[in-house]
């Protein structure tokens, strides 16, 4: 195989790290790293991998962490033009982005008009970007390869199969700590018990995205951006067990799915290797031990996130901008305890209808438009 060299954004996350792992097993040469401000975890990162660049958010934190890390040879700057640019200007062949948030909107256009191909964890850059990401894709005819676990395992399921074949998706969810309650039960939910997601372990934000299933919403955008389908040919399926990851039914009605256990190092090695395959650390399958897998449809009276995000990819424009940044604010208050978990979907909801109907638009009404939403939900949270 190929000896790769990766950059990654947002290497002290969770997707971060797991990157790491997959690039320490296959000896990949890491040139650029990026993270917010966990500067004791980036420095270790320094001293493993000896990436020539990194760029921290926190301004303080890369101070600190540039005096820190003196005696070696990686350059570290900060800020957010920093981070930008280190995206766009280093030698990496391609650029994971795992960057939670539409704070990796930026970093991946940089990096695709550098050229570079990317590996993307992060789907609010498609949710909010989708457009302006598929043009700038075409323009510079780099690849786009999907991190998210359901949208490598649809890609995963469409290789081979010639275009026109694909008929729908069955995107598959978790359910999330809260599968099967009802709004009364809802009304009153912990931060603890919404970050106690059964099957997977991920950064705090995702986690709460999957207890609304306002993740599922996130990734049915993703996935009409990344496979060309229309929201309509996107069937949400409630698969508890997180064993199949996705599946695809083509033209014939033959359904393919992926299966795996749930572990984001097989999708990580997959956008790095692809089309290769090759050994991985993630554990193996044995059906043996799962049993039963069982489906069920999503409860989207109680959980209104799905069906926000889908009104908003169907009415397209800055709708999916809109959903994105007001749950982006929702999430953060509901971690610090200001508004209970039921409000998140009620300010999405409010963000969707708030937010006009336009069909062009450029990177500054993105970000006006997700600076709107988050200011809607601020508003409506203080009265
Ligand atoms: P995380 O919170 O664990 O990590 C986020 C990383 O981004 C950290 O390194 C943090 O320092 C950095 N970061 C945060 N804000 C930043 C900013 N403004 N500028 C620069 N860096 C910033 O999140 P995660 O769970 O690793 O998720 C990352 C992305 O991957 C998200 O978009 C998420 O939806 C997606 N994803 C995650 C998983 C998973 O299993 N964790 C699975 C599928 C998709
Ligand atoms: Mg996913």
């Amino acid at each position: 195989m190929i000896m790769k060299k990766i950059a990654i954004l947002g290497s002290t996350g969770s997707i971060g790290t797991q990157s790491l792992d997959v690039a320490r097993k296959h000896g990949y040469k890491v040139t650029a790293l990026v993270a917010g401000s966990n500067i004791k975890l980036l420095e270790e990162q320094i001293r493993e991998f000896k990436p020539a660049l990194v760029a921290v958010m926190d301004e303080e934190a890369g101070k600190q962490l540039a005096l820190a890390v003196k005696d070696t040879e990686t350059k570290v700057t900060f800020g957010r033009q920093a981070l930008v640019d280190i995206a766009a200007n280093n030698s990496a062949d391609i650029v994971i982005n795992a960057i939670v948030g539409i704070a990796g909107l930026e970093p991946t256009l940089a990096a695709i008009n550098a050229k570079k191909d990317i590996a993307l964890a992060n789907k609010e850059t498609l949710v909010t970007g989708g457009d302006l990401v598929k043009r700038a894709i075409k323009q510079n005819g780099v690849k786009l390869l999907p991190v998210d676990s359901e949208h490598s395992a649809i890609f995963q399921c469409l290789q081979g199969v010639p275009n026109g074949a694909l008929k729908s998706i069955l995107l598959t969810a978790s359910g999330g700590p809260f599968f099967g309650k009802l709004k009364d039960e809802l009304k009153n939910v912990t931060v603890a018990e919404a970050l106690k997601h059964p099957n997977w372990t991920m950064g705090a934000k995702i986690t709460i995205d999957s207890a609304s299933l306002m993740n599922k919403g996130l990734e049915v955008i993703e996935a009409v951006h990344l496979f060309d389908v229309s929201p309509d040919d996107i069937t949400v399926v409630v698969h508890r067990q997180s064993i199949i990851h996705s599946a695809v039914e083509l033209s014939d009605g033959a359904v393919i799915a992926q299966l795996g256990t749930p572990d984001m190092r097989l999708p990580i090695q997959y956008a790095l290797t692809y089309p290769e395959r090759s050994d991985c650390q993630a554990e193996r399958l044995d059906l043996f031990k799962v049993g039963l897998m069982t489906f069920d449809r999503p409860d989207t009276e109680t959980f209104r996130c799905l069906p926000a995000c889908i009104s908003a990819i169907r009415e397209g424009g800055l709708k999916p901008t809109a959903v994105n940044g007001a749950n982006e604010a929702a999430v953060k208050l509901f971690l610090d305890g200001k508004i209970g978990f039921l409000q998140i979907g009620e300010l999405v909801e409010a963000a969707l209808n708030a937010q006009p109907t336009v069909k062009e638009f450029t990177l500054d009404d993105v970000l006006a438009a997700d600076k709107a939403a988050r200011q809607l939900v601020f508003s409506l949270v203080k009265q």
